[in-house]
């Protein structure tokens, strides 16, 4: 049997976008679930718009999300000789052809095109053939290099997200599979490839077995199969994914939201959760909703993919996050929230009170803020204070001072002095802990008091409570 090869392919010109991070996931886990192997591949011919930083930054992302790659990052502009050499060998085989159209040529073709109600296609005027006389070379036009597409038959596959898949050869055309030199490039400097051919002679040379992709690439792949045919390379199973859709039902887009993987990393998300999170947008197990990504590489076998498109839930993708913030051992979770908290000098209390707050957070940064009261200042709302800090409770809370003053610094030692002060004052619980909760930790709602009071400490407590 083949090895499973898979790779991610992502075009440095911006951050690692939600659906690129998908399909890297996909790739990924379907390698893993195999024993197989992952690929990253940074695809920057277009160079006008690639940069180091949208490199730095995806390199980032993908760490971020835990997806290892075996080979990588290999870069395209740095496999230029490779390419080359693959175009000799097509121009020497006539599987490719110099192609001399200007720009202005080929707006003439398309008006005319239109003009007849025609599709728009090149029209081959280059391309060599048994007794055709091609025009005469123009003086100084440099050449791009188009592929020799079959002019007839069917490009068939059976896709492994969207099924049988077919289209005519007539439906396109001759594509360009290397750019022109760029002017002022050395003489005999080679044109940069086209995505569609670099696409094929590094999926065949990296020996990929099973492409994943965005859906928007489907047009593109009959090409690649014809190019694929015409190198004598074996083909690789090609699986398109659908795209994922904003809650508004329109493509998830930069304008509608937050759609670039760092975005929820700063936003206190776990890298656990959001591939969680992606990997259910199109893909399903079961009832399962929450998983591990090691339950994810056992159960990911390339089926049950959907072949509809998903629809982003913001509110969804929170949930998710906050189970897996539920189930993550407290001091692991304390080591993921210090980079949110690096004004504060945090101490050995912080694991019990991620402990004690986990469950009510959505977020990493939501975790921050609560981590926050137990070491900054916390200022109640005056609305907070009116409501709670009544003349009835003014001398309990006196009382509670008194007895907080000496008392053994244990939750369990609080919380029994903390009820004496009730009977005391003849109060119910929620009668005092309320105003508690809103002087020391700012807010009515916390979770158990005599923990959050332990958690904070005598004399921060003592002076909350005082400040009144
Ligand atoms: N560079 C392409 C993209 O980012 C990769 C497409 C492919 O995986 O073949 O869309």
């Amino acid at each position: 049997m083949t090895k499973i090869r898979t790779r991610i392919a992502p075009s440095p010109t911006g951050f690692l976008h939600l659906g690129t991070a998908r399909t890297a996931l996909y790739s990924w886990a379907y390698a893993r679930h195999h024993g197989g192997e992952f690929v990253l591949r940074i695809e920057d011919t277009d160079v006008a718009r690639s940069t180091q930083d949208s490199v730095d930054q995806i390199l980032h992302s993908m760490h971020w999300l835990g997806l290892g790659y075996d080979e990588g990052p290999v870069y395209q502009m740095q496999r230029l000789d490779r390419y080359q050499a693959v175009i000799d060998q097509m121009l020497a085989a006539g599987t490719a052809y110099r192609c001399y159209c200007t720009p202005e040529d080929l707006e003439a073709m398309k008006a005319a095109q239109e003009a007849r109600g025609e599709k728009r296609l090149y029209d081959r005027t280059w391309r060599p053939a048994p007794g055709k006389v091609l025009p005469p070379v123009p003086e100084g036009v440099k050449p791009v290099i188009r592929f020799a597409n079959p002019v007839e038959g069917v490009v068939n596959w059976d896709d492994l997200v969207k099924g049988p898949i077919s289209i005519s050869n007539t439906e396109i055309d001759d594509l360009i599979i290397q750019r022109a030199p760029e002017d002022g490039a050395p003489e005999g400097a080679p044109g940069v490839p086209t995505y569609n051919f670099a696409v094929v002679v590094d999926d065949w040379d990296m020996a990929i077995s099973h492409v994943f992709r965005g859906d928007e690439h489907i047009n593109n792949t009959p090409w690649q199969i014809n190019i694929y045919r015409a190198l004598g390379a074996s083909l690789p199973q090609f699986g398109h994914l659908p795209v994922i859709l904003g809650d508004d039902g329109q493509k998830l887009s930069k304008r509608r939201g937050a759609v670039a993987v760092s975005n929820y990393d700063e936003a206190g998300y776990l890298p656990e959760a959001m591939n969680n999170y992606l990997a259910r947008l199109g893909w399903s197990h079961g009832d399962d909703e929450i998983f591990s990504l090691e339950q994810m590489v056992q159960w990911f076998d390339g089926t049950h993919l959907s072949k509809s498109p998903a629809q982003w839930d913001a509110a969804k993708l929170a949930w998710v996050n906050a189970q897996h913030l539920k189930a993550m051992p407290d001091a692991e979770l304390a080591e993921r929230v210090k980079p949110f908290l690096k004004e504060v000098a945090v101490d050995e209390r912080l694991v019990g009170i991620c402990g004690l707050f986990k469950d009510r957070c959505d977020t990493l940064v939501a975790l921050a803020n609560w981590v926050r009261a137990f070491y900054g200042d916390v200022q109640p709302r005056p609305e907070d204070m009116a409501q709670h800090i009544t003349p009835t409770v003014q001398p309990a809370l006196d009382l509670l001072a008194t007895a907080l003053q000496d008392v053994e610094w244990t939750a369990a030692a609080i919380g029994t002095a903390f009820k004496q002060v009730l009977s005391q004052a003849g109060l119910k619980m929620p009668q005092l802990a309320m105003p508690v909760r809103v002087l020391v930790m700012g807010t009515p709602q916390t979770p158990s008091i005599d923990q959050v009071l332990f958690l904070c400490g005598r004399e921060k407590v003592l002076q909350r409570i005082a400040k009144r």
